[in-house]
């Protein structure tokens, strides 16, 4: 058994295992359950679902599928970088689209 995968939440586990089962490739699910205990216990790797293979043979080919998923490293929600803002030089995180500080746009954005 080896991981290949930690996953933000059992769907997206189960979609990889399925999709790992379709390249016959052995694959289980651990640490679904965990799920529902999610706010009652901290979230971490340990407690987020994980695909797990059963072949180690199979490790490289496992990593592939999951690359071509677009699934590489699990992160919730990856949005991209901090970005600078060109009116005030503010910092903004990824998810705002203007800038808190003074409210002009995100550059780049709508273009
Ligand atoms: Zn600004």
């Amino acid at each position: 058994m080896r991981k290949v995968y930690v996953a933000t939440n059992p769907a997206d586990a189960h979609l990889l295992k399925g999709a790992l089962e379709a390249e016959g490739i052995s694959a289980v699910v651990q640490g679904d359950f965990l799920w529902n205990l999610r706010g009652e216990i901290p979230l971490a790797p340990e407690t987020s679902p994980s695909v797990w293979i059963e072949n180690e043979s199979d490790y490289d080919r496992a990593r592939e599928i999951v690359a071509a998923l677009r699934m590489e490293g699990g992160s919730p929600e990856e949005a991209g970088p901090d970005w600078r803002c060109d009116g005030c030089g503010e910092m903004n995180e990824s998810q705002y689209t203007e800038c808190w500080q003074c409210g002009k746009d995100r550059p780049g954005l709508g273009e």
